[in-house]
């Protein structure tokens, strides 16, 4: 059987037409396929290589931890130094509340950790989110989900979460007293691109404190530099309760993490002791890319270029009359008349070399997030093709 054969009769699909790009190796914003074809990455894997595939730290970290040890011990038992060090890292780009780390391997674990931890923390259990959003496919994080489709054949869900619409300040006075927290991206990212007004965010983080719900702020894909700051919540001047970071956080390893302070997490630790547990999350190996792609993200990626080439990707699409754009930083969406219409541009740009996407919710919208440390030189490249 071929390697397409044995994909299509044994890998689970979740589309009836998958892309089914063959590819063999990655390196920096190009893939190859395995005729050789090159491909420019413009999204990622989904936000997820930050600082481009393989970066040489992160390859070394990898290699460095691997021959030392993997894994000794289920999660929060063993001390391990790339976890530690990790935490360290971590502390010195998060606001001084934000101490306290629970690593997950994926970004819908960090949610459900979050949530857990709301639940606890408030002795409530009334959840808030927003319609558009998307924080994860598993039971808790489905839950909360925007979206009824992807929801409806999945009932019963946990009972008691409420949905409201994004950027309306109106359905803030919904956040009360019985609230336990409210979950949000600063940036809605399956929605196509949706940034938060700046008074919109600000309202909601005053309403929450003045009714003692959380704030749960969901970076896993606005995180880690996408949006021209380490955290898109840096635009709006607001510090979460629970800050939630994954996809770009592991270099293209799976490690995401649900962030408190210190007082609010010790309460997964007693009554009843180990609160909430997990075998791989905070693996030793995933933690040492982790602290790898954070010290090339912090050394290597200037957040004003990540404006500065989000701006000039604009400006250059712009004029080649692609005119309904969002963006913030180097996360872009391009509004095509329909979803057909987005199909088709998407399928010919993969003819000419060009990885791009639509989203979940807006299948209309065409997705552009390319690695952030991609050059001018590459950027043009890609544009030639569009
Ligand atoms: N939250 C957001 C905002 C996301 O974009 C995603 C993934 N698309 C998740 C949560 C879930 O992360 P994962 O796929 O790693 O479980």
């Amino acid at each position: 059987m071929t390697q397409r054969q044995l994909f299509l009769n044994h890998i689970a699909q979740t589309t009836p037409a998958p892309l089914m790009l063959e590819i063999a190796r990655a390196k920096g914003v190009f893939m190859f396929d395995t005729e050789g074809k090159q491909y420019i990455d413009l999204i990622s894997g989904i936000s997820v290589s930050n600082v481009g595939h393989c970066h040489p730290k992160v390859v070394e970290a990898i290699q460095k931890q691997s021959e030392t040890f993997m894994h000794l011990m289920v999660y929060g038992e063993y001390i391990y130094s790339p976890q530690v060090l990790l935490a360290q890292e971590l502390l010195t780009i998060l606001p001084a509340t934000l101490d306290n780390f629970y690593f997950t391997n994926s970004g819908t674990e960090a949610t459900e950790g979050a949530l857990k931890l709301a639940k606890r923390s408030t002795g409530r259990h009334e959840i808030i989110s927003f319609h558009n959003a998307y924080h994860g496919s598993t039971a808790g994080a489905l839950s909360i989900m925007g979206s009824e489709t992807y929801k409806m054949n999945y009932r019963p869900l946990i009972p008691g979460n409420s949905l409201i619409h994004y950027n309306n300040e109106s359905e803030l006075e919904k956040i009360t007293t019985q609230t336990a927290a409210v979950v949000v991206e600063m940036v809605q990212a399956e929605a196509g691109i949706i940034p938060g007004n700046m008074a919109f965010i600000q309202k909601m983080k005053e309403q929450c404190e003045a009714v003692g719900a959380l704030l749960i702020v969901d970076e896993i894909q606005t995180g880690c530099g996408r949006t021209g700051c380490f955290f898109a919540f840096e635009h709006y001047g607001i510090v979460p309760d629970i800050l939630l970071i994954g996809k770009g956080f592991g270099g293209g390893m799976p490690i995401a993490a649900f962030i408190a302070n210190k007082e609010f997490m010790t309460q997964l630790s007693h009554n009843p002791i180990l609160g909430h547990l997990s075998t791989f999350g905070g693996n030793a190996v995933c933690c040492a890319a982790a602290l790898a792609t954070i010290k090339v993200i912090k050394d290597e990626i200037s957040m004003t270029d990540v404006e500065a080439k989000g701006a000039y990707l604009q400006e250059k699409l712009e004029l080649k009359g692609y005119k309904k754009i969002r963006r913030k930083g180097l996360m872009m969406s391009i509004d095509f008349e329909s979803q057909e219409k987005n199909f088709e541009a998407i399928a010919a740009f993969i003819k000419k070399g060009i990885i791009t996407d639509w989203f979940l919710f807006n299948t209309h919208c065409l997705r552009i997030c390319p690695p952030l440390n991609i050059s001018y030189e590459e950027l043009d490249w890609a544009l030639e093709k569009f």
